[in-house]
């Protein structure tokens, strides 16, 4: 649409104030060039396991580095088991079914998250219904979970139903966000209260500790994610966390087609699915999981680089782990003041012209078109976030010592 020249005359100026001190914030810690948002590093024995797998021409879904990287990824989490899969969303999906999720449910997820956990909902043909998040931790909040579900649903014959649609809710599955951990005693205690099976979206949060206790173990089932931009990758990959060994064999099971173990017949004995992690992605896995200690001191001092830089820049925060956490600052996030929200883009655009790769936080996922008809409860956070929020480049070896 052309606007009249008096229109366009009357348009405050854009201050390149703000954009041009969030540049300079970013090149004190990043130096000269260009920087990514989150790339991988491969500085140990990926070189090594995978010639050994290629060798053992074991290179798909069975071998003994998938049996490890389970072994390890348990030790490293303290969840009794892993169950490794073909990717995180492939993880969520059977974890949900796992919960108990079954057609015409409705789960609980928060708006604020990556569009695979509500796929995954769908996936099981139930419905997602979206809760609001936390200004302190950029995840579900408990305390206006519990006043929505006061509300607007009542538990009965032990199970939780929505008043208006009828449906039961089956689950709770909150996110931690970038790796900053969600208020997960609050949320247990709202989802004993109601019934709800909670299913901990981990994807972001390997490393990430809640009072002590890891990302993904507190709930019924953690899902964990070790995609290409996530903080170790398999290539693809994605783990099922669990306490409970008969979960934990069930899903191992659903991955693998469901076959009934024998020598030479095929026989299964449910739908099963073609999710087991290949040994050339758990390869990868079991040399990126021996540096991650690393990885995550890393990216632990990459915060504390960029807290000192950004420091006396008026107009954003740098986003910390909450109170009681411990977070693997997966991804470094700047959060606009309100009354800077306007100047998002204007960030996003300069910063990303200069070399210095940022992105906004998602699209709310009640906003996105195949989830636009779902329940959802009033989200004021989530919608002011989702304007606030600016991801800045988080590759550990930027925090290493030495490093610009
Ligand atoms: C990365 C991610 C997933 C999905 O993991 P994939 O391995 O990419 O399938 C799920 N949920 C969240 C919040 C994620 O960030």
């Amino acid at each position: 649409m052309l606007m009249p020249a008096n229109t366009l005359m009357n348009q405050p100026a854009i201050s390149s104030a703000l954009p041009d001190a969030v540049i300079k914030a970013l090149r004190t810690v990043i130096g000269a060039g260009k920087a990514n948002l989150h790339e991988p590093s491969f500085n140990g024995n990926e070189w090594v396991y995978l010639k050994e797998c290629l060798d053992s021409t074991f290179v798909s879904s069975v071998g003994s580095y998938v049996d490890r990287f389970e072994k390890d990824l348990a030790t490293f989490t303290g969840a009794r088991h892993a169950v490794a899969v073909v990717n995180g969303t492939a993880a969520l999906h059977l974890a949900l079914l796992l919960a108990g999720v079954k057609e015409g449910d409705e789960v609980l997820l928060p708006s604020l998250t990556f569009i695979a956990t509500a796929n995954a909902v769908a996936y099981c043909k139930a419905v997602p219904h979206f809760i609001d998040c936390n200004e302190h931790t950029l995840g579900v909040d408990p305390a206006a979970l519990r006043d929505y579900l006061q509300r607007s649903c009542e538990v009965r014959d032990g199970h939780c139903f929505n008043k208006s649609s009828g449906r039961i809710v089956r689950a709770l599955v909150p996110m931690h966000t970038f790796g900053h951990p969600v208020d997960i005693d609050g949320l247990l205690a709202v989802a004993a209260d109601y019934q709800l099976a909670l299913v901990e979206d981990a994807a972001e949060s390997l490393g990430s500790y809640r009072a002590g206790r890891h990302t993904g173990t507190h709930g019924l089932l953690g899902v964990l994610s070790f995609n290409g931009n996530k903080t170790i990758t398999t290539g693809g990959g994605g783990a099922i966390l669990t306490n409970d060994a008969a979960l934990a064999k069930l899903a191992k099971h659903l991955s693998t087609t469901a076959k009934i173990p024998h020598a030479w017949e095929y026989s299964h004995d449910v739908v099963g699915y073609n999710y087991r992690m290949p040994n050339l992605n758990a390869a990868l896995g079991c040399a990126q999981l021996e540096q991650l200690p690393d990885l995550l001191a890393n990216k632990r001092r990459l915060f504390e680089k960029y807290r000192s830089a950004f420091a006396d820049v008026a107009g954003v925060q740098l986003f910390h782990e909450p109170a009681d956490c411990h977070s693997n600052y997966w991804l470094q996030t700047l959060v606009l003041d309100e009354k800077f929200a306007a100047q998002r883009d204007a960030i996003l655009q300069a910063t990303n012209a200069a070399g210095l790769m940022t992105r906004p936080v998602w699209t709310l996922a009640h906003q996105q078109l195949p989830f636009r008809d779902c329940p959802s409860m009033p989200l004021p956070v989530a919608q002011s976030l989702a304007q606030r929020l600016i991801n800045i480049p988080s590759s550990a070896f930027l925090g290493a010592v030495g490093a610009a």
